[in-house]
């Protein structure tokens, strides 16, 4: 793996929110250097994401490190949360067949199979102001 690559990777591992590619050039630039031109960026993240190391959220044009390690077929279920930031990921055979179900009666061959739900995580729910 490129050293961008690399770096790309720790940065997402280390934050539990959602990061968009342009802060993460400033994340992953050296230190009072040249910031890391985003066509790098891209592709390191295109890297990421084809590999599974990484899943883009498309409603956010951002990227969170994949916490499961599971197929590339897989159904992934964001669960987004609208007052701290945060994503947890997860998924279930249930969903898994039941989207495979609809594909398969509307003909429809899966490319990227993600869920976003958005709401407030457990965390955030407790938090009562
Ligand atoms: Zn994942
Ligand atoms: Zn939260």
């Amino acid at each position: 793996m490129t050293p961008i690559r690399r770096k790309a990777l720790e940065a997402l591992h280390a934050d539990h929110r959602p990061v968009g590619a342009y802060d993460l050039a400033d994340r992953i630039s050296p230190a009072g250097g040249r910031r890391l031109a985003p066509i790098s960026i891209y592709r390191a993240l295109d890297f990421l994401v084809e590999q599974g190391f990484v899943h883009r959220l498309s409603s956010r044009n951002a990227y969170v490190a994949c916490l499961h390690g599971h197929g590339a077929d897989e159904v992934v279920a964001f669960l987004i949360c609208e007052a701290c930031g945060g994503v947890d990921e997860d998924s279930s055979p249930a969903m898994k067949k039941a989207v495979a179900a609809i594909a398969q009666i509307r003909q429809f061959s899966p490319s990227h199979q993600v869920v976003e739900i958005v709401g407030r995580c457990e965390h955030c729910r407790g938090a009562r102001s």
